[in-house]
């Protein structure tokens, strides 16, 4: 029976500075007999940097570049010192020296042509996690374990999406090729995530936050028992922490619920980490680096899952709704295909679309080519714009048979301007607009309506830790 490894992946907050590492260590050491394979994102905030150098040797700020990114190798020469000894801190001093010119080389190329490459942006982005896996390795080993630094470009093969790149099948083979034979012989990969390479060898990257969904590939790769995504919060709550402090941590979710919270904008994971996870079955259970003891989430198949209750609130501002009417519309064929076809000639994704009568109403998130797809669009019809909108989407299994479900929400919102409201597409979610300005406000009510108030709690929450903890 091959061993199934347990995947831990620690984002960036898990990893800011020595201390936070060092907690890592001690939890990844807790987990030594359950064949962990480690998964890490960039130091926290060094993701950005690298982006904003990229921008800035782009308008010419060489200089002014490389300069921004000092503090952040500073900070890995930091970490080291604290918690390396001296024969591996010099070990590490080579990749740190060689990362650092590198960049700068690249910087220099990019600020001499100043185009915009997502090669060379992803090139460069990459030594986030490239440093980050190798400083962890070398704190592990530290502390007695056996870790070893794999490459993980090595194992995630991709398409040539530089920026957003999709994973190819070959991920599989490969990243059981490159992790399995360390697994066999007790030792704990530790392997940087969002990156990847296309066949050629050239380097990509998953998408902003796609270290939680390189550890899902990799999960599945291996068949692992688990993956766990451990962040700065205590699981999955019923809304961003941010907007509604009185959030709480939903104990289980299914795997559909999970995917509607993500793809909604709950940024603890990312929207493509499920899928990987629904495909063969695995648990994945989302903790607090922070505070380990917590319970914190777990996502699993429908059945396990609490039905008939109302999980979690997510939310996704400054998205732009575009409404095309047109007569044309009225029993007409063909129309709709048209009007996407539109989105996909500009490579622009739809998240939420209503249609009445003589209109339709899509929302996107991606506005790049919004000029382009105006006037394309204008030949099909009428083009009204809305900016600065926040999708609200109330997620929960329960909203499949909760009588008046719809109606209390709304309700309690009902001072403020909602439209294109879409339920049922999934049945486990029920989704609005409002503008931006307004989700602060909206979110909260809502949250006391779902989650505060009592004789709601008794139809959502509440239920969730009668039916789930038995
Ligand atoms: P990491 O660096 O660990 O990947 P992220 O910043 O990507 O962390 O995700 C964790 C953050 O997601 C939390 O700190 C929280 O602010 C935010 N968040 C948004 N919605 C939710 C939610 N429903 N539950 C938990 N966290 C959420
Ligand atoms: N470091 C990358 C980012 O900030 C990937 C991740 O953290 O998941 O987007
Ligand atoms: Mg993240």
């Amino acid at each position: 029976m091959p061993i199934r490894p347990t995947i831990m992946k620690f984002g960036g907050t898990s990893v800011a500075d020595a201390a936070a590492l060092a907690n890592v260590a001690a939890i990844v050491r807790v987990a030594e007999k359950m064949q962990p394979v480690v998964v890490v994102s960039a130091l926290a905030g060094f993701t950005n940097a690298l982006l904003d150098s990229v921008e800035k040797a782009r308008a010419g700020e060489l200089r002014h570049a490389t300069r921004s990114l000092e503090e952040y190798f500073e900070r890995h020469t930091k970490i080291a010192g604290e918690l390396l000894g001296p024969e591996a801190r010099t070990s590490f001093e080579s990749p740190l020296a060689e990362a650092r010119r590198q960049i700068r080389q690249l910087l220099k190329i990019i600020a001499a042509y100043p185009v915009t490459s997502p090669p060379l942006q992803d090139e460069i982005v990459a030594y986030g996690e490239l440093l980050s896996s190798q400083l962890l390795a070398a704190i592990l080993r530290e502390r007695g374990l056996q870790a070893k630094f794999v490459d993980a470009r090595e194992c995630v093969k991709t398409d040539e999406s530089f920026g957003a790149a999709t994973p190819l099948p070959e991920t599989m083979t490969r990243s059981r090729e490159h992790l399995s034979p360390l697994i066999e012989s007790g030792e704990i990969p530790v392997l940087g995530g969002f990156i990847g390479s296309t066949e050629k060898g050239v380097t990509t990257t998953l998408g902003r936050g796609g270290s939680d969904y390189s550890a899902a590939i990799v999960g599945a790769a291996l068949n692992a028992r688990e993956i766990q995504i451990w962040t700065d919060v205590s699981g999955v709550l019923t809304a961003d922490p941010r907007v509604v402090p009185a959030a709480q941590t939903i104990p289980v979710l299914s795997y559909q619920e999970a995917a509607e919270l993500a793809y909604f904008g709950a940024k603890v994971l990312h929207p493509k980490t499920i899928q990987p996870a629904i495909e063969q079955n695995i648990p994945v259970r989302v903790c607090n680096s922070h505070a380990p003891e917590d319970p914190g989430t777990m996502i699993v198949g429908e059945s396990q899952a609490a039905p008939q209750t109302i999980k979690a609130i997510a939310h996704k501002s400054g998205i732009t709704t575009v409404q095309i009417t047109s007569a044309r519309m009225l029993g007409a064929y063909g129309f709709l295909r048209a009007l996407f076809a539109v989105f996909e000639q500009h490579q622009t994704a739809v998240d939420v679309v209503t249609t009445s009568e003589v209109s339709v109403s899509l929302s996107i998130d991606d506005v790049a080519e919004l000029p382009r797809i105006i006037s394309d669009l204008e030949k099909l019809g009428t083009v009204e714009i809305e900016k600065e909108r926040t999708i609200v989407s109330v997620v929960g299994d329960g909203l499949r048979n909760t009588p008046g479900i719809a109606g209390r929400v709304f309700s309690a919102i009902s001072d403020f301007n909602v439209s294109m409201i879409s339920v049922g597409a999934s049945s486990v979610n029920l989704t609005f607009m409002v503008d931006d300005e307004d989700a602060h406000e909206v979110i909260t009510r809502l949250h006391r309506v779902c989650f505060e108030d009592q004789e709601c709690v008794q139809n959502s929450s509440k239920n969730l830790s009668a039916e789930v903890l038995v």
